[in-house]
């Protein structure tokens, strides 16, 4: 493939916040004291305030009446109390998935999903949250509508943290509390990755939000120096790496960055990282029809895989708009997972949640973006149509990396001017084209 696959849709720039003031849910519990000294507070004010945000259900300064009037006023002069508003707030799956749009102080817009799961025999009652850490996303991952839309910004501390206290706010108003977060939402966390770890801390610092570590997660398409640096603070969150192949062919189109860190470079930074925590990493595996849930794609993802402990969720993919693709079917999905379990792998099928209400990552955002022209939708099709029969056919991805990753460790990147028989893959078992079905408009393919 040669086309790069460019976003086809273009969200209106919102005016720029003229509004200065930081979140308090960012700010270091030192800092938060110091300010409260340079208002002429007692010391024990700071602890005050901290119950205000991190132990009452309080939506503003306003509400929190434990403060005096005057020192509300003086605080809400200086830091928001509440970095986001929830704009939109959509119930599906009888209630049990419930995604909300929140606008940011600048005008733009993301996602948190927020999904309850009953208590069933011996397994407790969980409610996870999935929260975005980007507006948009740079990485373009075709299958994904947030990838389509394109990276605006990353956000702060405390517009990452908010999400989860608007959450809670609205779960303890059900009698509920929030048992997992997830950094599964809108952007690549670990190209934002000084806020993401600031809001983990955050989120995990019992005299904060509290949640315990090890029901944190963050997830990552492989940037391989941020899971580096994650592995030398040690922490015990848990590390998802969304692979969605295992073949470098396919996962230069379904992730570009595949393009800077190759697949193998991914999971060996993974496999570091359980080394040093001692956490199980797990997989994402979106499953999309005839592209990559083939009995050859299974077994390559087996290879790869092969004594690491690890675990495969295997992911319907989301409906989304502009691809030529579709979710792979509930007998292709248990084949699949039935072969990754074969060869001892651990293996989860999700199911997809919310899809009434736009649940996936970005649609409820892309629904607010402009419609992209139907001419500019044809030519992604048959770009990424293209584009997957060059992957199928074992032909690495020309296109460049994303633009603005950082330097570090990085695999070997595919020299932009070789010749397209040089930056084919050195010849592996796995490279014949995997027997599965046809995908729309891509020749037949040949079968094992
Ligand atoms: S799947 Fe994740 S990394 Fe890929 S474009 Fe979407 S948000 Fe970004």
């Amino acid at each position: 493939m040669t086309e790069r696959t460019v976003p086809s849709r273009v969200r209106p720039v919102p005016a720029a916040s003229s509004d200065p003031r930081p979140g308090v849910a960012g700010v270091e519990p030192t800092e938060l004291a110091g300010l409260l000294a340079e208002m002429g507070e007692p010391a024990f004010r700071a602890r005050q305030v901290g119950d205000a945000v991190w132990r009452s259900e309080a939506p503003s300064w306003d509400a929190v009446t434990t403060l005096g009037l005057p020192l509300r006023a003086g605080l809400a002069e200086r830091l928001r109390f509440d970095t986001v508003a929830e704009t939109d707030l959509r119930l599906a799956d009888d209630d049990a998935t419930e995604k909300a749009l929140h606008r940011l102080p600048d005008g733009r817009l993301v996602e948190s999903v927020l999904m309850h799961y009953p208590a069933r025999g011996e397994r407790r009652e969980r409610n996870t949250l999935c929260i975005s850490s980007q507006a948009g996303c740079a990485v373009g991952c075709p299958f994904c509508a947030t990838g389509e839309l394109g990276f605006e910004r990353d956000l702060d501390v405390a517009e990452i943290v908010d999400q989860v206290r608007h959450a809670r706010r609205r779960l303890v108003s059900r009698g509920r509390h929030l048992t997992n977060l997830v950094f599964m939402g809108m952007g690549e966390p670990l190209l934002n990755l000084d806020a993401v770890i600031g809001a983990a801390r955050v989120l995990t610092d019992a005299d904060r939000f509290g949640l315990g570590a090890r029901h944190l997660t963050i997830s990552t398409s492989g940037v391989v120096p941020g899971i580096e640096r994650l592995t030398a603070l040690s922490p015990q969150w848990t590390l998802a790496v969304s692979l969605h192949a295992a073949r470098d062919a396919l996962r230069d189109l379904l992730v570009p960055l595949n393009r800077r860190w190759p697949v193998r470079a991914v999971v060996a930074a993974a496999a570091g990282y359980a080394a040093a925590t001692g956490r199980r990493v797990s997989y994402e595996y979106v499953m999309i029809d005839g592209l990559n849930d083939t009995p050859a794609d299974a077994d390559a993802l087996a290879r790869l895989l092969a004594g690491s402990g690890s675990h495969v969720n295997c992911i319907p993919m989301n409906p989304v708009a502009h691809t030529p693709w579709q979710a792979s079917t509930p007998e292709r999905i248990d084949a699949f997972a039935g072969r990754l379990r074969a060869a001892g792998l651990g293996v989860t099928i999700r199911r997809n949640r919310g899809q009434e209400v736009g649940a996936a990552c970005g649609q409820l955002a892309a629904e607010k973006s402009a419609e992209p022209a139907a001419v500019a939708v044809a030519r992604r099709r048959e770009r990424l149509v293209a584009a997957s029969r060059a992957a199928l056919a074992g032909e690495r991805s020309q296109e460049p990396a994303p633009p603005g990753l950082p330097a570090g460790s990085q695999g070997p990147v595919i020299a932009q001017t070789a010749p397209r028989a040089a930056a084919r893959p050195i010849a592996r078992p796995d490279r014949r084209p995997a027997a599965g079905r046809q995908l729309p408009g891509l020749p037949q393919r040949r079968t094992r």
